[in-house]
């Protein structure tokens, strides 16, 4: 009888018929011709102890992989983000040893962002099995959560404490701003049932809304009383942002002291536990 395949071993699939997220590109990510030009192997544009975590994370042991399955118009993170070959390639075995001396170094948790982390999955997950009880801090996926159910079940078992982001609204044209701007069909619809999704299996769930400014109607009135639905969801609320050069429209200026405080005293209204 042959043994059940490990989390690890499903998600190594996807690096030859990838349904990580919900453009489902299959096989093109062979060519590194998916969406997000993720190839079979990882890049890692950075990696480093982090402060500028929410405190209950702080440092973190940031793990910055290059390529993203979105395409926000104002990333600060382009840099790495639309190039998936950026930095330098990584396996399991190098990210381990990497993700043990920053824990000795003091990391209180090993944090797997982006760009973002879905295409990711199977060099996360041959990682932590790799690990094992070494591993002592907890396992953060920091996403935009954009994500399939399959996914999320591969990560199950392994991610302790989940980071989404919820930036965009619910559509109320054509296209919302998470098509629109963020260039992710669906989007409302999709990261809504994710977050749903980890919160029934249990796990801490902080989600991140960034504020953008002009985007207080559309975005985080919605994003915020949705929240509001959802008890056991810490919220934590982004202010610095910040939009590069090529940035055009509503989002190229700056968020304006009153945008912030409208935002904060929504969260009040709404009773939102606030974390920092
Ligand atoms: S993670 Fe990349 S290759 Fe996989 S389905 Fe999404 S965009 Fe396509």
């Amino acid at each position: 009888m042959s043994a059940t395949p490990t989390p690890a071993a499903l998600a190594a699939t996807h690096l030859s018929d990838c349904h990580l997220c919900p453009f489902h590109c299959g096989a093109q990510r062979l060519h590194a011709q998916g969406v997000c030009r993720v190839g079979a192997v990882s890049y890692v544009a950075s990696e480093m102890l982090h402060f500028g975590e929410e405190e209950v994370l702080r440092p973190a042991h940031a793990i910055f992989f290059s390529g993203c399955t979105a395409r926000c118009s104002f990333c600060t993170a382009a840099r790495f983000a639309f190039r998936p070959t950026y930095g330098i390639p990584v396996t399991a075995e190098l990210l381990a040893e990497r993700i043990l001396r920053r824990q000795a170094e003091g990391a209180r948790a090993v944090c797997f962002i982006g760009g973002d982390p879905a295409p990711h999955i199977p060099l996360i997950l041959a990682t932590l099995e790799r690990l094992g009880a070494r591993r002592t801090l907890p396992a953060v996926l920091n996403s935009n959560f954009y994500l399939t159910a399959t996914a999320l079940d591969l990560l199950a078992r392994a991610i302790d404490i989940y980071l989404p982001d919820l930036k965009f609204g619910p559509a109320t044209g054509p296209q919302s701003c998470g098509e629109a701007i963020g260039g992710m069909p669906d989007y409302w619809a999709v990261v809504t049932g994710c977050i749903e999704r980890v919160v029934a299996q249990g796990r801490r769930v902080i989600v991140r809304h960034l504020l953008m400014p002009g985007h207080f109607d559309c975005c985080t009135a919605p994003a915020l009383a949705w929240l509001a639905t959802q008890p056991t969801v810490e919220v934590s609320l982004l202010t610095q942002y910040l939009a590069p050069v090529h940035t055009r429209g509503a989002l190229a200026g700056s968020l304006a002291s009153a945008e912030v405080e409208r935002a904060r005293q929504l969260a009040a209204e709404l009773k939102l536990e606030l974390v920092r």
